[in-house]
């Protein structure tokens, strides 16, 4: 029977995958991965001779979308050989994981997810602030910064996003306008963080306010992969101790 597992590799730090995950990478004969950041340290554990396919993206060379990786997907389903697709974090919070499975649904292959730790939730709170708080955080919601621009709905507007904490991933690019959109409904005081490189020994926190984000974010040269966490739960660090 061809079957694919959908495998999360957590936020970065290697030793965050699951105990499920890690044993399909040291089962599996073929590995289709994305840019995995320090998680790229979990590759080590494959066995001697499994394939590993880089679908990720190459700065200056050709970037496969989303319908090559299904492709490779599709093709690279043997019978009887362990398949892992390794993706970032978890599989579907923004991953386009939700492509791949119905890619390979259509194409009768069996598959089998095993959720990965998502940046979403541990960067922050590795970074020393919590997504929710009985005083200050009833609430979170997690949306990204780059909606896919061939959608045909009302786009996202960052004003109404109304959780007590709100998160935001692949935000970087765009943080002029996110910011813009949510002054209108917040007060520039409102507590802002970006973190960089969570769970890595690279990882960097600005902590800074809505009304100054853009401006330090700048100052600081802050860079992808980074999350955005908005609301009072930012105060919380320094009583963490970070
Ligand atoms: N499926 C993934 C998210 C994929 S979108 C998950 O569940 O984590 C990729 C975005 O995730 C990045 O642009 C960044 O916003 C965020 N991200 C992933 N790993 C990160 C890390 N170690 N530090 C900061 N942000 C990270």
């Amino acid at each position: 029977m061809k079957k694919i597992y959908l495998v999360g590799a957590g936020p970065g730090d290697p030793g965050l995958i699951t105990v499920k995950g890690l044993e399909l990478i040291k089962k599996a004969d073929i590995i289709i991965h994305d840019r995995l950041g320090a998680s790229k340290e979990l590759l080590k554990n494959a066995k001697e001779g499994a394939e590993l396919i880089y679908v990720g993206k190459r700065p200056g060379a050709h970037t496969f979308k989303q319908e090559e990786i299904n492709n490779i997907l599709v093709e690279k389903a043997v019978d009887d050989k362990i398949v892992v697709r390794l993706k970032g974090g978890d599989p579907f919070v923004f991953g386009r994981g939700g492509e791949e499975v119905r890619a390979i649904v259509r194409n009768g292959i069996d598959y089998e997810i095993v959720p990965g730790v998502t940046s979403a939730i541990s960067v922050p709170e590795l970074a020393g602030i919590p997504i929710t708080d009985r005083r200050y955080a009833s609430s979170f919601t997690v949306a990204t910064g780059q909606e896919d621009p061939t959608k045909e709905e009302e786009r996202l507007d960052y004003g109404k996003l109304n959780a007590d904490t709100i998160v935001i991933l692949m935000g970087i690019k765009n943080l002029p306008k996110i910011v813009g959109q949510m002054l209108k409904s917040r007060p520039p005081e409102t507590p802002l963080a970006l973190i960089e490189n969570g769970s890595t020994k690279d990882e960097r926190v600005v902590v800074t306010t809505l009304g100054e984000a853009v401006v330090r974010a700048e100052e600081e040269g802050v860079r992808p992969p980074a999350i955005i966490v908005i609301g009072e739960v930012v105060r919380l660090r320094s009583e963490f101790g970070r």
